[in-house]
């Protein structure tokens, strides 16, 4: 995709992501790879008032090659392109249930089979530390081993994708895990799925897969 159909789309992922009340304001950011270079959100501008030009590109040690300041959270979105050579896209969200989970310090189990989506038996959850510092991404790196998605404590989540599309399929993923667990939580303790009932879950995501 050229520059211009990535920023196009990074803008109308933002806009989605408050659509679908998983952000607001000018909490939560956006990044997609663009080349060897990435492409993200801006800082302190609500989704509202940014246009495609606002949105920031830069090179993968996080250096501006052109726009204004970047997202406060740029480490970890430059981190996860860098380590994670099969993701393309990365989102971050205060959406409601994912930070109540977060805020509990709770990963999140095998409540629901879709758990899988986000590639593992569970939806790990960092321990707390102070946002847009460099220790934030190393534990958001550790905790998304083998995952696409990872609840960052007292704070919110990030969920990965190949693409945009993706990312954001796999966030609307965990928020929905999230409310069920937050839910189910609230009348007893849930039933948890076993290490052999996902394992035949994943079997079948993969069978699933590729007859789709
Ligand atoms: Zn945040």
């Amino acid at each position: 995709m050229s520059e211009q159909s990535l920023r196009s789309a990074l803008l109308h992922t933002s806009r989605r992501m408050v659509e679908l009340g998983l952000n607001r304001g000018t909490a939560g950011n956006a990044s997609v790879r663009c080349g060897e270079d990435i492409l993200i959100t801006p800082s302190a501008l609500p989704v509202a008032e940014m246009s495609e030009a606002d949105l920031v590109l830069l090179d993968k040690t996080g250096k501006v090659l052109q726009g204004r300041k970047p997202s406060s959270e740029w480490r970890f979105h430059c981190d996860i392109l860098n380590a994670r050579p099969e993701i393309g896209a990365v989102l971050h969200m205060h959406s409601i249930y994912a930070t109540t989970m977060a805020c509990l310090g709770k990963d999140v189990p095998a409540v629901h089979y879709h758990v899988a989506i986000a590639g593992g038996d569970s939806i790990r959850c960092t321990p707390y530390t102070i946002f847009g510092e460099q220790n934030l991404s190393d534990l958001a790196l550790e905790a998304l081993r083998d995952r696409k998605a990872c609840l960052l404590g007292n704070h919110g989540m990030i969920a990965l994708g190949k693409d945009l599309e993706e990312a954001l399929s796999v966030a609307h993923e965990v928020e929905f895990l999230c409310e069920i667990y937050w839910r189910t939580l609230s009348v007893a303790e849930p039933n948890i799925l076993t290490a052999q009932q996902m394992h035949e879950v994943k079997a079948k995501f993969v069978e699933y897969k590729k007859r789709s």
